[in-house]
């Protein structure tokens, strides 16, 4: 029996709703399965956790999590607290010690699920977003000076460094080999942005040689969004900045019908440390503890989970499952204009792993 140890980091909001909604999900999936067990460790970490304690996360808390095979996350953020202090103290504080570069969002419209594009129907829409997770505006440089008089300054610095901006360039042009179409979007905006954007424009050129079968093109990043809105069957695997790429891919989401479905993977692909898996969404305190939180986001990162835990036959099925769930809309939660519950699309789920034979 194969044995994967799990951290599963609920966090804040709907994230510990979502986040025990996939779990039930995935102990059917290696039930169903029989050839594996998730061994799942769980960690109160978030905004309850620093009420009491003044921090989101313990001491070293990201090297109690270099042990296990991979993360489990819900989301971070609470009404009470600023966003830059529970989002650095916990989600980045995690995907930068662990060197999670690589965040990949898939993104298309699952059956059932009407985007709000009136032109596109389905196959239209399927994108694999790269986003940058570790450099540009959320490397943690810049200061604020004379806070609160007439000649305060302040500055986020985007920083690029070479072997950062190649080894994500390198990546998104083997993910795009890996897909049929072979096509990749670098976007940019090399046009304000003279210093660091020219040279990811200059590396993705030079690293474009390495993969002569890919097609590639470049963006500036506000053309890109009229470009994923009128012409969406134009691209299929699109890389961009990490602050570039968070905005792109949340229209991305809403493109595809709703932020309550959307997956992301935080990968550290050479598998030197473990990497983290988390829905797209935040915490999304407006609709906490009501019962209506879209699970489908967390069911999706789990078959990103399982996949990258070598689990390919559960990945499908499970893949296979949500899709029949998506399929029926007396299985939409409101988000999707229905009016199911969280704990009814998670039963339905579990009932078609349970049904699904491949
Ligand atoms: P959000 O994603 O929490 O919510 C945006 C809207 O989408 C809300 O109306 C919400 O109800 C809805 N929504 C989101 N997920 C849903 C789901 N699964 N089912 C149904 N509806 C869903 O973004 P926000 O409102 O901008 O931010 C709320 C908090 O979350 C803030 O503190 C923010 O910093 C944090 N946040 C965290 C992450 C993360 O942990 N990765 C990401 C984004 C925002
Ligand atoms: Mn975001």
């Amino acid at each position: 029996m194969r044995k994967h140890k799990i951290a599963a980091i609920g966090g804040d909001g709907i994230g510990p709703e979502v986040i025990s909604a996939g779990l039930d999900v995935l102990d059917a999936c290696a039930k169903r399965d029989g050839g594996f067990a998730l061994e799942v460790t769980h960690f109160d970490w978030g905004s309850d956790y620093y009420k009491k304690h003044g921090v989101m996360m313990p001491d070293g808390g990201a090297d109690k999590l270099r042990s296990f095979d991979a993360i489990y996350f819900g989301a971070v953020g609470a009404p009470d607290i600023p966003d830059h202090v529970t989002l650095w103290g916990l989600r980045l504080a995690i995907c930068q010690p662990l060197d999670q570069y690589a965040n990949v969002r898939p993104t298309r419209i699952l059956p059932g699920i009407t985007s709000p594009l009136r032109h596109v129907t389905g196959p239209e829409l399927d994108w694999v977003i790269v986003r940058e997770n570790s450099e540009g505006e959320y490397a943690g440089v810049g200061g604020r000076v004379h806070k609160g008089l007439p000649e305060e300054v302040a500055t986020d610095v985007a920083m690029f460094t070479r072997p950062g901006v190649i080894r994500i360039i390198r990546y998104a042009f083997e993910l795009a080999r890996s897909r049929p179409r072979k096509l990749l979007t670098v976007v940019t905006k090399s046009n304000a942005q003279r210093h660091g954007m020219v040279m990811w424009d200059d590396i993705a050129a030079e690293v474009a040689r390495e993969f002569p079968d890919v097609t590639w093109d470049k963006m500036l990043v506000d053309a890109m969004t009229m470009r994923m809105t009128l012409r969406p069957q134009t691209l299929d695997t699109i890389v961009a900045t990490n602050l570039h790429a968070d905005i792109l891919s949340d229209l991305a989401a809403a493109l595809a019908g709703s932020l309550g479905i959307a997956p992301t993977a935080n990968l550290n692909p050479e598998r030197k440390t473990p990497s983290m898996f988390e829905p797209i969404h935040g915490s999304a305190f407006d609709i906490t503890g009501k019962g209506i939180a879209n699970p489908v986001g967390s069911f999706w990162t789990a078959v990103m989970m399982l996949e990258h835990l070598g689990e390919n036959a559960a990945a499908a099925r499970l893949m296979k499952a949500v899709e029949r769930v998506t399929a029926d809309p007396s299985l939409h939660t409101p988000d999707l204009g229905g009016n199911a519950t969280t704990k009814q699309v998670t039963e339905a789920v579990m009932r078609a792993v349970e049904a699904e034979n491949e």
